[in-house]
């Protein structure tokens, strides 16, 4: 026997849907007719179709609660107005990083310096020379922007720069692999932030992938074993984003191109894949090495280059501090069957990036002016008493503008994080300043913070309190920011 109770709720619903609005009603009320001069009329209809459509569903769902339904109903014009208006709104937009972790991938890695950004500007306002050689006035290469100076910068004899470093681990497989072998450490076979893992990049180029030794062990006899005819190349991963730590075994490049030295002598002249290749996915791949890192810092491009290696690439976005890039240096020869490959097209780099990549690799001419001008850099090395003087002024800001009864503000030790996979196990100690809440809360306040603030901010939380690390503020005019919006937060919190 049907329940009775349910059936008044399902008649309750039926007749609530049939209640709202029509299309054309909601097009027709006040929130909607401002938008009318703003935005394509189909644009309008289709948000205002989609709002109800979802408000439809939202009914039936909730049909224990009528009072939310009946809420529903009512709001669907306001909705569907803000659904069309967000086409108006940029959703690329800055975004002020208190978070402490300087290459933060998901808030776009690297600023630029201003001379990139320069660059970029100059490039996108008007024609350029990106395929025009003023030497001989006739058609030039887009590569040669770029590779004159990252020659200059790593000691290497040829480089070329694609899309990012993905890109390049696909393009630098397929050419040289494909449909023979590369041999991996099961130690390197990492998965870096969000779909590029080894394995697949592998798979997609056709190269066969040959996995050896263990995750923690691998030896130089491993390789030597695994080796066959029908191998191309030794392949080493920068793991990245994580470390084994223990009892741990690789084998650096040096005596991989060792082992593939002796490989390829044994092979004859007419070997149908010749030498065997030594390839470095560096990752971040610093130009630079960072003093106040150690031990601990990454090996610069150039330095992998120099153990041995036949190719090496890596990041131009990471530790770099330069766009969305990803560079290859080598042999002339190697680099020049890379620029013939199909590939190298498909995964060019626009004009506005290379004009970024260019102006910020000239910088790195005067290894100072980098580190002065590079945000990535200098928010790495910046010492402890700046970012206690940044801390400090941010602080004080807050403790004279924030209402004392609604907040405690001080300023204590923290870490900051490279991020994008370098440096992983490195605590970067930094100051943040740290706000507990007497009114409010942290999660609250932060949640104002990223969706309703023009720009918005990015703190960490911990332990019910909020932190803004300022390590990886850009300028003091960032830290006034922050100090404007939580004054509006507590003015919007004491209503
Ligand atoms: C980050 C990273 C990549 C991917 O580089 P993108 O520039 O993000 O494409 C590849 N390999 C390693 C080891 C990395 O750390």
């Amino acid at each position: 026997m049907p329940n009775e109770r349910a059936l008044m709720a399902s008649n309750d619903l039926n007749q609530l849907l049939r209640s709202l609005p029509s299309v054309e009603e909601v097009i027709n009320s006040t929130e909607v007719q401002e938008l009318i001069s703003l935005l394509p009329h189909d644009i309008i209809v289709a948000a205002v179709r989609e709002e109800l459509d979802e408000t439809r569903r939202a009914i039936r769902t909730s049909h224990a609660d009528r009072q939310y339904a009946q809420q529903l109903r009512e709001t669907v014009a306001a909705r569907s107005a803000q659904r069309a208006t967000k086409l108006l709104k940029p959703s690329l937009r800055r975004v002020i990083n208190a978070a402490g972790v300087i290459i933060h991938t998901n808030l776009g890695r690297s600023a630029l310096a201003e001379e990139a950004v320069h660059a970029v500007q100059e490039a996108a306002r008007s024609y350029s020379t990106l395929e025009y050689n003023t030497d001989t006035l006739s058609r030039g290469s887009r590569h040669t922007h770029c590779e004159q100076l990252i020659c200059a910068l790593t000691g290497a004899e040829a480089a070329i720069a694609v899309n990012n470093n993905a890109a390049a681990v696909m393009m630098i497989l397929s050419e040289f692999v494909a449909e023979h072998e590369a041999i991996i450490s099961r130690g390197e076979l990492v998965e870096i932030g969000g779909s590029f893992r080894m394995p697949d990049i592998m798979s997609l180029s056709h190269a066969f992938m040959v996995e050896v030794g263990t995750t923690n062990k691998t030896h130089p006899s491993d390789y030597q074993r695994a080796i066959t005819d029908n191998t191309s190349m030794l392949l080493k991963v920068h793991t990245s984003n994580y470390r084994l730590i223990g009892f741990t075994e690789s084998v650096d490049s040096k005596e991989l191109k060792r082992i593939a030295q002796e490989a390829s002598a044994k092979r004859g002249e007419d070997h149908p894949i010749g030498d065997i290749l030594v390839y470095e996915d560096l990752g971040s791949g610093a130009l630079l090495s960072l003093p106040g890192f150690g031990c601990e810092g990454e090996p610069t491009a150039g330095e992998a280059l120099k153990r041995g290696c036949d190719l090496v690439s890596f990041s131009g976005d990471k530790l770099l501090g330069g766009p969305q890039a990803g560079i290859i240096i080598g042999s002339k020869k190697l680099i020049a069957r890379l620029k013939s490959n199909p590939l190298a097209r498909a995964l060019r780099l626009d004009k506005m990036t290379l004009a970024a990549l260019e102006a910020t690799l000239r910088l790195y001419l005067e290894p100072e002016r980098a580190r002065r001008e590079i945000p990535t850099l200098r928010m790495l090395e910046a010492n402890a008493e700046k970012v206690r003087d940044d801390a400090d002024y941010l602080a004080k800001l807050l403790q004279q503008k924030l209402p004392a009864d609604c907040v405690f503000i001080d300023v204590v030790e923290e870490v900051s994080r490279a991020g994008g996979g370098a440096l992983p196990m490195r605590d970067i100690p930094t100051f943040a300043v740290r706000l507990n809440f007497v009114r409010g809360n942290a999660q609250d306040c932060e949640r104002f913070l990223v969706q309703e603030c023009p720009v918005p901010i990015v703190g960490r939380i911990k332990q019910e309190s909020l932190f803004f690390d300022v390590r990886t503020l850009l300028s003091r005019q960032e830290a006034d920011e922050i100090s404007q919006q939580l004054i509006r937060y507590f003015q919007e919190d004491m209503k």
